[in-house]
């Protein structure tokens, strides 16, 4: 603020004199930098400088007499608009950013100081504005909010890391992906944040893009709640002006739910390869089977019961009829059976497996301290189901856990109703979930129980779980498990439920 009073001096004329042409030189020497306008206190134009006539591109004859509403773009708001007045008018200096208009309808910006001259009562009886033209950089902000908004439709997750992996952007679709927010995640260390292990090939990625600038390829990653998934990467190395390496931006897509249907499908094209072995295998061994019964049951006709070899004859006899439950058992197992679904009550359905397996470990002198304990839902579930199947992949889901008990512990069976939809897109479902307190199972095993004819069981065939996921996958739902070593696993079918049908 410039009071009036401070232009007075002992010598008036001669006071006078200098302070015009110290203002004269002040002005002149704005003039050369800035764009300077001067209005009263109404705020009517009454100088503007050349720049101000350039950047406005209307004449000074245009501009004087008018207010600088001859310049408003319709940008700001009326609160915006007030606050530089109260502030001027109170005698204070104000300064912000303002978009204007040219007459040619083009928009430039200004970084704006208004001064009040203040009579000797405080009152401004004159403002002066002096800008600087700031369109360039406010453009470039624009563009950069743009392209940021753009890279925010993305669903890709996309960061750009510094050369020492801080992370320095992250868009919304990492958001989405990872869990972390653009807060939470810029300053922080990728290989900390995204990795729980850091792998060989990152190393490798590295060196390959300081190479060609460039990499591609898969890792396993970690999102913000512990989930692993799988990204596809894309790395490319960013260069400064002087063309040094200076970031590194990356783009990944989240393949994790890609990879799982491919590994699906591989065990789907493995389960029907079994299927036809298996059926191959009963038309080989049948027959040959059913011709050595023929014979050993003419064999043991033609001995008295005291014979001592109708002895060993019966021993083969029983072996054979051995041989012949076990191709059946392959085959029930592999042999995808047609679903013959009808509204059942998923209750009683879970209840009759829990009794089979009771009376399995009952019958067992191992095994005999290990409870099946079942937790029914409040409210009996009817869902348009194969009884039989459900209750056969049921039972295997507890027959592996009691064996994964070893002797001790609780096998627990739950059926639970996921909460009600929170999204149009979350399927409404019910779950049976069977658990027990065994040693779990490692992350490398994770990947392969639902593999045909892997087991770690002594005498196991590896084809009870690659049965559980045909059954429920034919009911279209799904089979999870979780394991946590020392501690057990839980395995749970999903079932999907159409409410018109419960
Ligand atoms: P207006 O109706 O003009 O004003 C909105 C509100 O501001 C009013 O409701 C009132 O609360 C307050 N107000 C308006 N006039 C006065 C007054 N004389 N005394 C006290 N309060 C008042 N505007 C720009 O858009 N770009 C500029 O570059 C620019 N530079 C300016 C430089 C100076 C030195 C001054 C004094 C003003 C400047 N203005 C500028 C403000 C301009 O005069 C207009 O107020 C503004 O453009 C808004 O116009 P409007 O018609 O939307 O609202």
């Amino acid at each position: 603020m410039i009071r009036a009073e401070q232009l007075a001096s002992p010598n008036p004329e001669q006071a006078l004199q200098a302070s015009l042409k110290e203002l004269a030189d002040i002005k002149f020497a704005l003039d050369q930098s800035t764009i300077v306008a001067i209005t009263d206190q109404r705020g009517i134009i009454n100088y503007v400088n050349d720049e101000f006539c350039r950047i406005s591109k209307y004449s000074r004859e245009e501009l004087l007499g008018q207010d600088h509403r001859i310049i408003n773009s319709g940008y700001h708001s009326k609160e915006f608009i007030r606050d530089l007045w109260a502030t001027i008018a109170g005698g204070k200096v104000w300064k912000g950013e303002l978009r204007n208009r040219a007459k040619d309808g083009s928009i430039y910006w200004v970084d704006t100081t208004i001064v009040p001259f203040v009579n000797s009562e405080g009152k401004p009886y004159q403002y002066i504005a002096i800008r600087h033209d700031i369109t360039q950089r406010k453009l470039a902000e624009e563009e950069i909010r743009r392209q940021a908004a753009l890279l925010d439709e993305s669903h890709d997750a996309i960061l750009v890391r510094d050369l020492d992996e801080t992370i320095v952007y992250w868009n919304r679709g990492a958001e989405v992906t990872y869990g972390w927010t653009a807060d939470e995640a810029i300053g922080k260390d990728a290989r900390q944040l995204l990795f729980d292990d850091l792998p060989p090939e990152f190393e490798e990625a590295q060196r390959e893009l300081a190479e060609t600038g460039q990499w591609r390829g898969e890792l396993n990653q970690v999102t913000k709640d512990g989930r692993a998934i799988v990204v596809e990467s894309r790395w490319t190395l960013v260069h400064d002006d002087k063309k040094a390496p200076y970031q590194k931006l990356v783009v990944n897509t989240d393949i994790t739910e890609e990879k799982r249907l491919q590994t699906e499908l591989q065990h789907a094209a493995q389960l029907s390869l079994v299927g036809e072995l298996a059926a191959g295998l009963a038309h080989e061994i049948k027959n040959p089977l059913a011709g050595i019964q023929g014979v050993v049951d003419i064999l043991l006709r033609r001995r008295d019961a005291n014979d001592p070899e109708s002895e060993a004859l019966r021993g083969v006899r029983n072996e054979v009829d051995r041989i012949d439950q076990i191709v059946r058992a392959l085959l029930d197992r592999a042999r995808p059976r047609v679903l013959a679904t009808q509204p059942s009550s998923l209750t009683e359905v879970v209840r009759r497996a829990v009794s089979v397996a009771r009376a399995q470990i009952f019958g067992r002198s191992e095994g005999g301290r290990i409870r099946v304990q079942f937790h029914p839902p409040d409210d009996p579930i009817l869902l348009p189901i194969d009884a039989a199947q459900i209750e056969d992949a049921v039972l295997n889901l507890i027959i592996n856990a009691i064996q994964a008990s070893e002797d001790y512990g609780r096998v627990d069976v739950r059926i639970l109703r996921s909460p009600p939809d929170e999204t149009a897109d979350d399927l409404d479902e019910v779950m049976i979930e069977v658990s027990d307190k065994g040693p779990g199972i490692s992350e490398e095993n994770l990947s392969r129980i639902f593999n045909p004819f892997f087991t770690t069981t002594k005498g196991g065939t590896g084809l009870g779980l690659p049965a559980v996921r045909r059954i429920v996958r034919a009911h279209s739902g799904r089979v999870g498990v979780k394991s946590v070593l020392g501690e057990g696993s839980t395995f749970t079918i999903h079932l999907p439920i159409n409410d018109a049908e419960t």
